[in-house]
């Protein structure tokens, strides 16, 4: 019978679904039983389909599995996801098929493979230091795990550095120098930049050797500390807070488009020497533009990102691509319904 798009509810799940509509396919949410309510409340982005749990930790039972394996789903991984099930279970215990390659979420999901990734890529980089005693700039000093970058803090000598550890020392928060990592803090603009690879599309940039990039909006994210000139008490410690509460629309300059898609065709040809077949789908490189240095790439999102959730009409560079609403959660639909017609379905779900 037809595949079903499925995911979790939460993240991005509503423009998923409304996506799948928009492709003609059908989906299957896993919700947690007290949120039902309100994710049957969308008429054009509910899944047509719900599959309740108590905890998210259910979707590695053998039950839901098989019952998502009978339903013919294929999974789109998204943050709370990957967050919620983990990229090691879902590369050892998760069988049912997903789109994309799940190896990427294992190079994506933690800090220094991701490091390597982007290294090998050739991308400029912040520099991470390797000892506190060689801070000789400002930097800002990142707590492993710590979504969302709470008790992240900026240190600009060795000594700040140690003042300020020893006080997240105190308050638990640190154990040894292993949690946390030191990188080089970057002046500038931030752009968060959502590509779309496919390696069923014909090539459109020579460089990719195969298959078709598409940048399908940019965001940037509203965090807590973007506010700081509101004096929030909290925000006034040395401390910052870089949670994630919302997103904004940008557009970048035109010419910088040349750069980000650039960055972007090296990221995916990196990720083909590293993790063959490498990256599939949606992806976003998170940029900070430095006037003199140009865009630094500190982190890459190897799946759908909230900040998509902006555009489910699409974007203004989405309509350079589609002449018709073009969301990421309809193009991964219709990605896969073109899979489906031509018999490719194995070349985009490992
Ligand atoms: P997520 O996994 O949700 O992306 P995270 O906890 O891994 O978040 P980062 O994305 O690494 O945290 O950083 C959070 C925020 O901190 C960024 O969105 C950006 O505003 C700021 N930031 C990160 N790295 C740098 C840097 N090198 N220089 C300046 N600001 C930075």
């Amino acid at each position: 019978s037809d595949v079903k798009i499925g995911t979790i509810c939460s993240h991005s799940s509503l423009q998923i679904f409304n996506g799948a509509r928009r492709e003609g396919l059908r989906s299957v949410g896993i919700v947690l039983r007290e949120n039902k309510p309100y994710y049957e409340s969308f008429p054009r982005a509910s899944p047509d389909i719900f599959i309740e749990v108590d905890s998210y930790g259910d979707l590695l039972s053998e039950e839901t599995q098989e019952e998502l394996i009978s339903e013919n789903v294929i999974m789109i991984p998204h943050g709370s996801f990957v967050e919620y099930v983990g990229s090691e279970n879902i590369l050892e215990r998760f069988r049912v098929p997903m789109f994309g390659n799940r190896l990427t979420l294992y190079w994506e999901g933690d800090r220094r493979r991701q490091r390597k990734w982007l290294e090998d890529a050739g991308v400029p980089t912040p520099r991470i230091y390797r000892s506190p005693e060689d801070i000789d700039r400002p930097v800002i000093v990142k707590l492993h795990g710590a979504k969302g970058g709470k008790g992240y803090f900026k240190a600009s000598s060795p000594e700040e550095f140690y003042e300020k550890f020893s006080e997240l020392k105190e308050r638990g928060l640190v154990g040894s120098l292993e949690d946390v990592v030191i990188e080089e803090f970057i002046v500038g603009v931030r752009f968060y930049p959502h590509f779309f690879f496919s390696p069923i599309e014909g090539e459109n940039i020579a460089d990719l050797e195969g298959g078709r990039l598409e940048l399908l909006g940019i965001d940037r994210r509203l965090e807590v500390i973007d506010e700081i000139h509101r004096g929030l008490p909290d925000l006034m410690e040395d401390f910052m807070d870089y949670t994630v509460t919302g997103n904004i629309p940008v557009i970048v300059r035109e010419k910088y488009l040349v750069d980000l898609l650039r960055d972007a065709v090296k990221i995916i040809s990196s990720s083909r020497r590293l993790f063959y077949p490498g990256l599939i789908g949606p992806f976003c490189m998170e940029m900070i533009y430095n006037p003199s240095r140009g865009f630094i790439t500190f982190e890459v999102s190897a799946r759908i990102v909230a900040g998509t959730n902006l555009y489910t009409d699409g974007s203004p560079y989405s309509y350079y691509y589609y002449d018709e609403p073009m969301s990421m959660g309809r193009r991964i639909a219709r990605e896969i319904k073109e899979a489906v017609k031509s018999g490719s379905l194995h070349k985009i779900i490992y």
